[in-house]
């Protein structure tokens, strides 16, 4: 095979677009996708600080790695979940890349910083552990951007992932759900910019990348994860994809091009801010404060004055920031 750029001998083969490519021009191709991927829906502008939440898997340290060579200015977020020695790998993983490239690794610990970790959130609570781990990530990946003054969120969703996510959010027509399904969520009060760069490159492209630039991520799965039914989607869009490459790309950017507009209205919730964080949240507590106070078994009251007067006299941060110097130097 040889590649479709430069005629040399390829290295990676990508059935979707009915193409092969050598390492320089597979990683340009990566690239493109990405530059492209921004650039169409304004996701980051080049002035933008960036939070890049970090994994330690694939899709987010090659998120990482492109951002930085697009030159965009991105520091990486990580939370440690505390799911045993996954966690332990992941966090020391994102550590070490973070080292390698000199930038700045913010890290929040759920189990110091709020005083449960998510095996035990699926044990206690009443939601799914996959549910209390999604609500927990997407709640402390905007409390660090607000809180360290970034401009934008950016994960690492790839095509696969996001093609799942429609899959199932379609099956049961969850048009609330749908209605969020994009690559840009815009800025609202209390809530930071989330974009997912990687939309159009998919989960194969992503490990070629990373395995190509030479970065070291955890493979495994969450041991948490089997049986969810978010992997089940998966394996059925593989399926497909199998029997007639390009599916997965048609189902998601065909979405997105014609269809997302039909839902938007149902995008409609007036928030006001949480009685015990001051998150925004459509009811009293937003959903983070909920799960937490059932996963502690405390009852959910307003915040105290006194506890308001004890954050504002120590300055208490959720986010422990470590610069590049400190990085992977201190405890996880
Ligand atoms: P997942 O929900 O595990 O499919 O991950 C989706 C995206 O969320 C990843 O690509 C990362 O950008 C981000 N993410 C997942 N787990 C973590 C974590 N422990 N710390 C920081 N970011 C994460
Ligand atoms: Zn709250």
């Amino acid at each position: 095979m040889k590649c479709r750029r430069c005629r040399r001998p390829a290295v990676v083969e990508v059935r979707r677009h009915n193409a092969a490519f050598c390492r320089p021009c597979f990683l340009h191709h990566v690239r493109e996708q990405v530059r492209r991927a921004i650039a169409r829906h304004d996701l980051i502008r080049p002035e933008d600080r960036v939070l890049v939440a970090v994994s330690g898997g694939k899709d987010s340290l090659a998120l990482w790695d492109l951002l930085l060579e697009l030159g965009y200015e991105a520091d990486g977020l990580y939370l440690g979940l505390g799911i045993g020695e996954y966690s332990a790998r992941s966090g020391e993983v994102a550590r070490a890349f973070a080292r390698s490239r000199g930038v700045t690794l913010v890290e929040v610990d759920l189990a110091r910083e709020y005083g449960f970790d998510v095996p035990t959130a699926g044990r206690r609570g009443s939601r799914s552990t996959c549910a209390v781990c999604g609500l927990s990530k997407r709640y402390v990946f905007n409390r660090a951007a607000l809180e360290g003054g970034y401009d934008v969120i950016a994960t690492g969703h790839n095509l696969d992932d996001e093609a799942a996510t429609l899959l199932g959010n379609t099956l049961r027509w969850q048009t609330e759900y749908m209605a969020r399904q994009s690559p840009l969520l815009p800025s609202e009060p209390g809530f930071v910019k989330k974009v997912k760069p990687l939309y159009r490159v998919s989960e194969l492209e992503t490990a070629a990348y990373a395995f190509l630039r030479g970065i070291d991520y955890v493979v495994e799965e969450c041991p948490l994860v089997a049986g969810n039914t978010q992997l089940r989607y998966k394996q059925a869009m593989n399926q497909l994809e199998q029997a007639s490459p390009g599916t997965k790309a048609q189902f998601l950017l065909g979405y997105l091009e014609r269809a997302a507009a039909l839902f938007a209205a149902e995008d409609r919730s007036e928030l006001r801010p949480c009685e015990r964080c001051g998150q925004p949240t459509p009811g009293r507590f937003c959903a983070f404060c909920r799960a937490r106070a059932q996963v502690l078994g405390e009852r959910l009251e307003p915040v105290t004055d006194r506890e308001l007067a004890h954050e504002s006299s120590e300055e208490v941060l959720p986010a422990e920031v470590y610069g590049p110097a400190a990085v992977g130097g201190r405890p996880s």
